[in-house]
C-alpha cells in the first residue's frame, strides 16, 4: 500500500492534512532539493511535483480561519524551503489570526542543500509576528553535520527561531549507539535540540531500512544513560493507518508489546 497513513482522508482541502484537532500540516510543495529513498511521502512526489497556488494557498486560510479550534500550522512538504515565497505570502495571511499561536516548519534541505537557508528566507524568520516560530531540522546520521550546514544552523539560530530535530532509524546509516551519540550530542552544542527519533515507516521498497523496533529501543535506552536528557530525543513509533506518534517506552519498563492509539484502540506490536 502507498498511503499507509491514508493522508488524503485527512485533506479537507488541497495542500492541508488535519489530522489532530488543534494542529494541520501544510505541504507547500512537492519539491525536494535530493529524493531521500527513505521517503515515506515518495508515492506522493511520484503523483505530484506542484507546489500550492496562490489561490489553493488561499483556500487553506479560509479554512483554518473557519475552524477556530486550530492554533498550530507545520509548514512541511516536499520541502519547505523550496517554496519559500508561497511560505511567507501565508504567514502573512495567517499571523493575524488571533487563534494562531505557533508556526512550524519541518525542513530537511538545512541539512542536504544548506544553501537553501537564504536571505530571503532569514528575513522571513526575523518577522515581527506575535506567534514564535519552531523550525525542526531533519537530519539522521552525524555525517550530515558539516561546516556548510552548522553555518546554515547558526544563521537560523541566530533569527530568534527554536531550533530542533527530528530523525528516522536507518538500518546501517544510523542503528549505532555511537552514531547517534555523535549526532544528538553535537546539536545539543549547537543549539538544535533533538525531539523525535522515529521508526522507519513500513513502506514497500524500503524494508531494508528498517531497523527491528527492540534494537532501536536499546540505542535509545543505552543514549539516556550516556548523554545528557535534553539531547536524547522521544523514540516514536507512527501507528499504522492514522500516524499517531506514540512515544515508546524504553528498556527501563517491562511489558511493552502493546500500544493505544488516541483514540483507544490497541495494537499489538511486532518487535
Ligand atoms: S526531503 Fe523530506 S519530503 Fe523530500 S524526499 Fe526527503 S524525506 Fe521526503
Amino acid at each position: 500500500m502507498k498511503d499507509i497513513f491514508f493522508e488524503d482522508k485527512v485533506t479537507p482541502v488541497k495542500g492541508l492534512i488535519r489530522r489532530y484537532h488543534a494542529r494541520v500540516l501544510v505541504e507547500l510543495t512537492m519539491k525536494c532539493p535530493i529524493d531521500c529513498e527513505f521517503c515515506f511521502r515518495k508515492w506522493k512526489k511520484e503523483e505530484n511535483r506542484e507546489t500550492l497556488t496562490k489561490n489553493e494557498a488561499d483556500k487553506i486560510v479560509e479554512y483554518i480561519s473557519k475552524n477556530k479550534e486550530i492554533t498550530e500550522v507545520i509548514f512541511s512538504g516536499g520541502e519547505p524551503l523550496m517554496a519559500v515565497g508561497l511560505m511567507e505570502y501565508l504567514i502573512k495571511k495567517l499571523k493575524v489570526l488571533d487563534q494562531i499561536k505557533i508556526f512550524r516548519i519541518h525542513s530537511r534541505a538545512v541539512v542536504t542543500a544548506p544553501l537553501l537557508v537564504s536571505e530571503k528566507f532569514l528575513k522571513i524568520l526575523k518577522g515581527k509576528y506575535k506567534q514564535i516560530i519552531y523550525l525542526s531540522i531533519h537530519i539522521n546520521s552525524d555525517k550530515e553535520l558539516n561546516s556548510e550546514v552548522e553555518l546554515a544552523i547558526e544563521k537560523i539560530r541566530k533569527t530568534g527561531v527554536i531550533l530542533y530535530s527530528q530523525s528516522v532509524f536507518l538500518k546501517g546509516i544510523n542503528d549505532s549507539v555511537e552514531v547517534l551519540e555523535e549526532l544528538f550530542s553535537r546539536l545539543i552544542e549547537i543549539g538544535v535540540r533533538p525531539y523525535n527519533i522515529y521508526q522507519c515507516n513500513k513502506i514497500e521498497g524500503i524494508e531494508h531500512f528498517i531497523v527491528p523496533l527492540k534494537k532501536e529501543r536499546e540505542i535509545i535506552t543505552e543514549l539516556r544513560k550516556r548523554i545528557s536528557g535534553l539531547a536524547c530525543p522521544t523514540l516514536i513509533f507512527d501507528v499504522p493507518e492514522n500516524a499517531n506518534k506514540i512515544p515508546v517506552s524504553l528498556d527501563f519498563w517491562e511489558d511493552k508489546k502493546t500500544i493505544i492509539d488516541f483514540n483507544g484502540k490497541k495494537f499489538l506490536i511486532d518487535e
